[in-house]
């Protein structure tokens, strides 16, 4: 049994209590580690120990922060194998997907952001030579991040590596379902001799510690992704205390696939952008809207690839389809497959728990699943089902598939597939997201705006943005 414990002022503690939560490993469904179940006191000791550490983590200066986190990047990058298969066993993720993508993300986000705070630079306004302005941009003091269970060190990295680059100190909550990378990462951090208290990990429930380091008055800013009911929690709490505030939430990412298409390149990305990680990926296409003249060339063809889509054993190679996260999850996805049943929609593959043999036999797996037959506004193409659940909708022009792609209370993502340049750009302009891939998806570059409209979130990530999110912003003006 592993046992995972908080990182709070360079050391690593049990929570006050002492109690523990289970850590599930969803290809078995078994316990394999133990995280301790903070509260409120051991956030506190976390932001006592934030506090503390500040005047050292800055006298260390830009350079000496971005050496002592490229530090962790390179110390990541040697055990790159272990953190894949932690991360494999703790979320069920294939294998694959956490050594070639996830890890390799994380260790180029603590690079990313400790190159980024060196290049990164404040304005200056002259006034006709009468006097200058210019903008300090200095840390904010202690913050607190908290990042969900898909992909849990690809996001907990992408929000404490700014944090700490841009000169402030952090309490940071990792998903309770998937402990154990932060866990190993707090592990280095005391090998490569990171200054203590600088950054402190406590693990635990959400209303419990998560809740614990949005009420904290000791926390200035707050970076969460994660749920939009939760979200909507946090910035209630946080609202009237005027904490800054980055939300990235959740999604319900249509994907527009017109007849003029390179058909071919166009169904490989989309049985990935539908499946990828169980289709627990905020950035993962749910809607897919097909231009009527190809309907069922397309309907048939992205059914037979999803049916042929190998589920099982997360460290195999061959395996598309690891776990679903927990057997809640496992739950809520199947009754939304009900719920899609009882409006109507025709299950065209997959729709139930798959059983797998041997040693897998209690893992929490599922078969991929296309849904048609259901119109825009019913619950099964307006709730966010984070699963392998895809819908398909037929339109006939251009002008219906952006209305369509539109009908959402969401704006994270939109894919558009399409040959023609003008009709491209048309609909970037016109779909209300604040990502669009033109015939691709997910290829992100770390320099631009990350983050969703309406109810996917709050706020840009990205390089400028975040490092602006995570400094105080001060107009100094001096008469010449
Ligand atoms: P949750 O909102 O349930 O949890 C996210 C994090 O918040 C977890 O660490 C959780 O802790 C914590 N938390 C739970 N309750 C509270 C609370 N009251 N106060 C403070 N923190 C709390 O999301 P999931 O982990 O289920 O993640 C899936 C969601 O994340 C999906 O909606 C997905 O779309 C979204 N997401 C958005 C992304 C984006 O960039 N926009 C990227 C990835 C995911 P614990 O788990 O321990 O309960």
């Amino acid at each position: 049994m592993i046992r995972i414990r908080n990182y709070i002022g360079g050391a690593l503690h049990e929570a006050r209590g002492g109690g523990t939560i289970p850590v599930h490993d969803p290809s078995r469904g078994v316990v394999f580690a133990e995280a301790p179940d903070s509260d409120e006191f051991d956030v506190d000791q976390a932001v006592t120990a934030a506090d503390d550490a500040e005047a050292a983590w800055l006298a260390l200066g830009r350079e000496g922060r971005a050496k002592a986190i490229s530090r962790l990047a390179d110390l990541i990058e040697r055990d790159l194998d272990i953190f894949a298969h932690a991360e494999s066993r703790d979320n069920g993720k294939p294998l694959s997907l956490a050594r070639d993508t996830e890890i390799p993300r994380a260790i180029a986000n603590l690079r990313f952001f400790a190159s980024a705070s060196i290049h990164f630079a404040s304005e200056s306004h002259d006034m006709d030579g009468a006097a200058v302005n210019y903008t300090e941009r200095g840390p904010i003091g202690t913050v607190g991040c908290i990042s969900p269970w898909n992909l849990p060190l690809y996001l907990f990295t992408w929000k404490i590596a700014p944090a700490l680059a841009a000169g402030n100190c952090v309490v940071a909550k990792p998903s309770e379902v998937t402990p154990l990378t932060a866990h190993l990462l707090a592990e280095l951090c005391i090998e490569a001799g990171f200054p203590p208290g600088a950054l402190n990990i406590v693990h635990g429930l959400g209303p419990k510690v998560g809740a614990a380091i949005t009420a904290h008055p000791g926390i200035k800013a707050i970076s969460f992704t994660g749920g939009t009911r939760t979200g909507a929690e946090i910035a209630r709490v946080a609202a009237p205390m005027f904490k800054k505030l980055s939300l990235e939430l959740g999604g319900k990412n249509p994907v527009l696939v017109f007849d003029d298409c390179d058909f071919d390149e166009m169904l490989d990305t989309t049985v990935r952008s539908s499946f990828r990680n169980q289709g627990q990926i905020c950035l993962c296409g749910s809607r897919i809207l097909i231009q009527s003249t190809i309907y069922e060339r397309f309907r048939d063809a992205f059914v037979e690839r999803t049916r042929n889509l190998i589920i099982g054993d997360p460290i195999a190679e061959r395996t598309d389809l690891g776990a679903v996260v927990s057997e809640a999850h496992l739950e809520k996805v199947l009754e939304h497959i009900r719920a899609a049943e009882e409006e109507g929609g025709r299950i065209l593959c997959g729709g139930h728990r798959v059983r797998l043999e041997g040693e897998f036999a209690g893992g929490w797996y599922m078969a991929p699943t296309v849904i048609e037959g259901l119109g825009p506004a019913c619950r099964t193409n307006q709730e966010e089902i984070f699963g392998p659940v895809v819908t398909l909708q037929p339109f006939t022009d251009e002008a219906e598939a952006l209305a369509l792609a539109n009908d959402s209370p969401y704006g994270l993502a939109g894919v558009v597939w399409t040959r023609d340049v003008k009709r491209a750009h048309r609909a970037a302009r016109a779909l209300r997201t604040g990502i669009v891939w033109v015939n691709c998806w997910m290829m992100r570059d770390l320099r631009t705006p990350f983050g969703g409209m309406k109810q996917s979130g709050v706020g840009r990530e990205g390089r400028l943005e975040t490092l602006r999110f995570f400094t105080e912003p001060k107009n100094i003006c001096i008469k010449l």
